[in-house]
């Protein structure tokens, strides 16, 4: 008989498969399972469709059996079966452009990783096996087959015996060879785990013969009299997987407790999920998903490591563990499943030319999300809390992502500390709070709420009755500027030079002091040279003397957040400084003085007052000898 040759492609990429080190070659048995689930689909799906087949339903089955003595695994399954011609046609040629974008990848020494979790179908059974035959009789038929390959250099097919209707793949496991552990795969325990993995869902009953031990009465008895047990193995015959899985089960039927301990079993978490989002979407494309939202944030979380996603399955089949492009990257935090059977093996595979479903899963998804988190933090503000504490961050840092892409859809989900409330609060709450008169959000930062407070121009917007929020994340202030404003209303940095705080009148006073004080002001410059933009007297400090304020796009926090980014930029950039003194204060009255009687004094007193707004505004004085000095030229 002559041996026939695989279409020139197969060929190649059976070579390539064969030779290549191939990092999951454990998918094998989930390819070569789903197959056989697919041929049982398609014979059920004729038994309900046309009327003189007769098959139960209940006896569909899948087999995987081990014969150690022969070295071989085989997937059985009493589905629809191939004819020759079938055989020829679909086992000799690449079946799908998934295999030939596999190619294509393996040999442009791409990573094989990635591709190697859609897998390449039946020809993944050479991944671990020198031999594959498929025995085979299609329904209806009374003639099987017996299609066999040793790999690369082709196959044959000839005549053999099956009682009926159905197809075994047989594959001869290789043996092991150098790092590679191939004869894991004939060790049914490997076997069930794979199944568990990869195959839990798939919707008929995968069979296994599996050892099972007991302590067994032997009939004797023990010196004490107790019946003596001895400890017995038997083969069992056991459906290993678990067949309907929970997201495709009825709503009804499974309560919030039952998916929460499901998702602490299957993502490994210790801790319930704050929610569960269940979803049935049919139309354009259909699915089911399970999504959860964590409450505390995986170890690896906000580095590089962590790798999000949604597990992929298509009616059962696991196809990929961690689907990034189902998952909106600003809610990356998110666990959970989409099982579409619009996305078949096949289809998946060709994910690119998908990518229209895909993306129509995701931004749906993306709404869900964002929906529950606002219910929860409208229904429930401790548990948001809880969440916040721990995936806050992430949120500000997707606002800031993509230049403000999803700012608009985030906005109401993030929280800054409330000065008067005490509390968190969001940018809605802020707004709703706002007093007559007051057109601006004031904002301060500082490494804490506390250190917030005590900043020097807090006092008069808190004394107009203003609430401040608290940045005290490095990413806050970058939130904000993506945000650009909240509702319409702008926000305002207490820190920086001009809050606009007074009425009209109160600016034409200010102004007229200022004139009056302009030789002054211009001593003070002169005395602290470049170390500062400009001086002028302040409008909004009330017991304070003085205080630092930024002029400008930068700010004091952007500055020391540059200068801890080595290499970057902008790591010199400094904000614009403007020393700001209190006009009301005696520290005032007495630099004046000094000023009209003794130059060098003055000197020194508006040294110090620099460097007394610098310590307040938590930034370092730079010449804390010649600071020192200074004081004590007062006394
Ligand atoms: P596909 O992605 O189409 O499943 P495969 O390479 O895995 O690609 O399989 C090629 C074809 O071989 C299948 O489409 C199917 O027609 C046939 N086939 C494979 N395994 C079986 C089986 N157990 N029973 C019947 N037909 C099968």
């Amino acid at each position: 008989m002559t041996k026939k040759q695989f279409k020139a492609e197969s060929k190649q990429l059976l070579d390539l498969m064969i030779n290549s080190i191939y990092t999951h070659r454990e998918i094998f048995l989930r390819e070569i399972i789903s197959n056989a689930s697919d041929a049982i689909d398609k014979l059920h799906y004729k038994s309900i469709t046309e009327s003189d087949v007769p098959v139960s339903r209940d006896d569909f089955r899948i087999d995987v059996t081990v014969d150690k003595e022969n070295g071989t695994v085989t997937v059985s399954d009493n589905g629809i079966g191939m004819t020759k011609e079938d055989m020829d046609s679909n086992l000799g040629v690449i079946a799908h452009s998934g295999s030939l974008d596999f190619k294509k990848n393996i040999e442009e020494g791409k990573d094989v990783d990635i591709i190697g979790q859609f897998g390449v179908g039946f020809y993944s059974s050479f991944l671990v096996s020198d031999k594959v035959t498929v025995i085979s009789k299609a329904y209806g038929q009374d003639q099987a087959w017996k299609w066999t390959s040793e790999g690369a250099d082709g196959y044959t097919i000839k005549e053999c015996e099956r009682d009926s209707y159905g197809t075994d793949v047989i594959m001869h496991i290789r043996e092991d060879d150098g790092g590679e552990n191939y004869s894991q795969y004939l060790s049914e325990y490997t076997l069930e785990d794979l199944i568990k993995k990869y195959s839990d869902y798939v919707r008929w009953p995968i069979h296994m013969q599996l050892e099972e031990g007991d302590m067994e009465e032997t009939g004797e008895k023990n010196e004490d009299g107790t019946p003596k047990k001895e400890w017995k193995t038997h083969i069992e015959d056991k459906v290993v997987n678990s067949m309907v899985p929970i997201w495709q089960r009825d709503k009804s039927s499974v309560s919030d407790d039952d998916c929460k301990a499901f998702y602490k079993e299957k993502f490994h978490d210790y801790e319930e999920p704050i929610s569960v989002i269940r979803v049935n979407a049919e139309g354009a494309v259909s699915y089911k998903a399970m999504l959860f939202i964590p409450k505390v944030a995986p170890y690896n979380f906000y580095s590089r490591e962590f790798e999000p996603g949604l597990q992929l399955y298509s009616s059962g089949v696991m196809i990929m563990d961690k689907c990034k492009d189902l998952l909106p990257d600003c809610f990356r935090f998110v666990r959970g499943i989409v099982d579409s059977p619009d996305l078949s093996l096949n289809i998946s595979r060709e994910m690119l030319q998908h990518d229209r479903q895909l993306s129509m899963i995701r931004s749906n998804l993306e709404k869900k999300i964002k929906n529950e988190l606002e219910r929860i933090l409208k229904d429930d503000r401790e548990t948001y809390g809880e969440f916040y504490k721990n995936f806050g961050l992430q949120l500000k840092y997707a606002i800031v992502a993509d230049w403000g892409a999803k700012a608009d859809l985030l906005k109401d989900l993030i929280l800054f500390h409330s000065m008067e409330k005490d509390k968190p609060i969001t940018l809605k709450e802020y707004v709703e709070g706002m007093k007559e008169g007051q057109d601006k959000i004031f904002y301060a930062t500082a490494e804490s709420a506390a250190r917030a407070k005590q900043l020097p121009k807090a006092e008069q917007v808190r004394d107009k009755g203003f609430d401040i929020i608290c940045l005290t994340e490095e990413v806050d202030e970058f939130t904000l500027r993506t945000l650009r404003n909240y509702d319409e209303k702008e926000f305002c940095d207490i820190n920086s030079n001009d809050l606009d705080l007074e009425t009209e009148e109160e600016k034409k006073e200010a102004e007229a002091k200022e004139e009056e004080s302009k030789d002054l002001l211009d001593f003070v410059k002169d005395a602290l040279g470049d170390k500062v933009e400009s001086v002028k007297l302040s409008r909004n400090l009330k017991t304070h003397a003085v205080c630092l304020s930024a002029e400008g796009d930068i700010s004091f926090e952007m500055e020391k957040y540059f200068a801890n980014i080595p290499g970057s930029p902008e790591q010199g950039v400094k904000a614009k400084r403007v020393l700001e003194i209190n006009p009301n204060h005696p520290a005032f009255e007495a630099l004046k003085k000094a000023f009209e009687e003794d130059k060098e004094k003055a000197k020194a007193m508006s040294q110090i007052m620099l460097d007394q707004a610098l310590l307040m505004a938590g930034m370092p004085v730079d010449d804390m000898l010649g600071y020192s000095e200074n004081v004590f030229k007062l006394f």
